[in-house]
């Protein structure tokens, strides 16, 4: 993984100035056009371009990685409940506006990422990223879930197009039909001249004469989407399923983002998991240590199993069942239940009780 601090040279809790100060000064030292080092100079504009966005940083602080697109993180329903806090969203509400920062557009302009590739990317949806929380049971078996989210759908009058139903589809007057217009922009690597996508039409060179009512032209909207998922059994948490083409609806028909879906799995109060194995304390009767006989276990699907403990076992002895675990992700077999015995020591005893033990400890036990 990429540092990006280390790469800008700056503290992890450095202020929005001092990272725009060390890009500054980085990417002048290292810029291609005054001999500097490209692939240096490319790893540090990747870096500002993480770093300065406050989305983008605390993804990264976070994960130590930014998903492509960066949208907003928001938090999954656990679908069979539908227990979804829409508030959360108000502010994680992936972006309404697609920018690109001066510097992006720099950076692209000496590195390729050419019109096309452009054209696509403005259409295109973003990314969407949830969190989704699920049992230690769930890891079990596959687990079928469905989750709402809100986000970009396509809009359900024009089907994606911008256009009012039936309305004609007439040419781009900003840009004559091409889909591009002229820029000239003043950075501080000097003028750059270049062609952009324009921005009345998104580059489709046309645009319908009637926009369409609901979705202002935009060809979506924002929305509820139930998503049907299927968690893998011996999922950890973590691990981040990618659900393609499941994040915001493109703009005007563009293509779709995709959903990430990270797992977190819910502590046991009773089960520790390690990697695919299982742990659990038992707590066993001083009899039942000294002369030996079976115990209960409990298991993680419910059930139970009887464990032989032999004669003489002594408190913090851990057994192991074998293939009590979780199931391997993506494999087949399953880890162990390793069972960890603490002999109690008795409270609150009979009279009975007492006296008995009285005689034990004439006989030196
Ligand atoms: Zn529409
Ligand atoms: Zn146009």
């Amino acid at each position: 993984m990429k540092d990006y601090y280390k790469i800008l040279g700056v503290s992890r809790n450095a202020s929005q100035e001092e990272i725009k100060k060390a890009y500054r000064r980085l990417a002048h030292k290292y810029h291609p056009d005054k001999g500097g080092d490209e692939k240096k100079f490319k790893e540090i504009n990747e870096a500002y371009q993480v770093l300065s966005d406050k989305e983008k940083r605390a993804q990264y602080d976070r994960f130590g990685r930014v998903f492509e697109g960066g949208g907003g993180f928001g938090k999954a329903s656990d679908g069979f409940d539908f227990n979804f806090d829409f508030s959360r969203w108000q502010k994680e509400t992936p972006g309404f506006d697609f920018e690109f920062s001066d510097l992006g557009d720099v950076f692209e302009e000496f590195f390729g990422g050419g019109f096309s590739a452009r054209k696509k990317d403005l259409r295109r949806g973003k990314d969407i990223q949830v969190d989704l929380e699920i049992s230690l049971e769930d890891t079990l078996s596959d687990q079928k879930k469905e989750i709402l989210l809100r986000k970009y759908i396509v809009c359900p009058r024009c089907h994606g197009s911008g256009g009012e139903p039936g309305t004609k589809i007439k040419e781009c007057f900003s840009c004559r039909g091409t889909g591009q217009v002229q820029e000239i922009k003043r950075t501080f690597f000097g003028t750059v001249t270049r062609y952009i996508v324009c921005p009345e039409c998104g580059g489709e060179g046309s645009r319908p004469e009637k926009p369409c009512n609901v979705c202002k032209g935009n060809g979506r909207i924002i929305g509820e989407e139930k998503i049907s998922i299927v968690i893998p059994k011996g999922v950890d948490s973590n691990q981040v399923l990618k659900i393609k083409g499941k994040g915001d609806a493109g703009k005007k028909g563009g293509e779709p983002g995709d959903l990430y879906i990270r797992i977190l799995v819910r502590k046991h109060p009773i089960f520790e998991r390690k990697g695919d194995d299982l742990y659990v304390d038992i707590e066993i009767p001083f009899s039942l240590a000294v002369l030996g006989g079976e115990v209960e276990v409990p298991l993680l699907d419910g059930k139970k199993i009887l464990l032989n403990i032999p004669s003489g076992t002594q408190s913090g002895k851990v057994f192991r069942i074998s293939r009590k675990g979780i199931p391997h992700f993506g494999g087949i077999g399953r880890g162990n239940l390793y069972v960890k015995i603490t002999i109690k020591v008795p409270r609150g005893l009979t009279k009975k009780q007492k006296e008995l033990l009285e005689k034990l400890r004439k006989e030196g036990i």
